[in-house]
């Protein structure tokens, strides 16, 4: 008896609780963690070509190309691009950049009919938000 009337009270309890469930996505998720792993994201304008987030990327999937774009600290004007298909979402090309010009970002919603998954330097430094505003 006890243990029925300890069940019904938690069933009790969580009947006037705020629901948790989100209709996404018709509603935006409203959580991010600060340390949450999305879509990685360069930014063109700091970024001094040092190579250092494709040789630590464990699978290759962050390389470097040359980009005709000239910042004034990329003397050799090449940037990092990222094939998100392979990428694993480590996070260890941000943490080996030293002008924290290499990040991920908070996107994670990257379904697309267009299967090149290779981001390079100009798809990269950019949101999914502005991609498919011109896409
Ligand atoms: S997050 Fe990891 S796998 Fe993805 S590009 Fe950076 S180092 Fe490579
Ligand atoms: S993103 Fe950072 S680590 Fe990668 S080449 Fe640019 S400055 Fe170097």
């Amino acid at each position: 008896m006890k243990g029925i009337l300890k069940g019904m009270l938690q069933v009790i309890k969580h009947l006037f609780r705020k629901p948790v469930t989100v209709q996404y996505p018709e509603e935006p998720i409203p959580w991010h963690t600060k340390r949450f792993r999305g879509r990685v994201i360069l930014n063109l304008d700091t970024c001094i070509g040092c190579t250092l987030c494709s040789q630590i990327c464990p699978n290759h999937a962050d390389h470097m190309v040359y980009y005709d774009y000239d910042n004034g600290k990329n003397k050799r004007k090449i940037y990092p691009a990222v094939n998100i298909g392979v990428c694993t979402y480590c996070g260890l090309c941000q943490e080996v950049c030293p002008t924290g010009s290499i990040r991920l970002s908070n996107e994670f919603e990257l379904a697309y009919y267009n299967k090149d998954l290779d981001y390079l330097p100009d798809r990269l430094s950019r949101s999914e938000k502005e991609l498919m505003r011109h896409d």
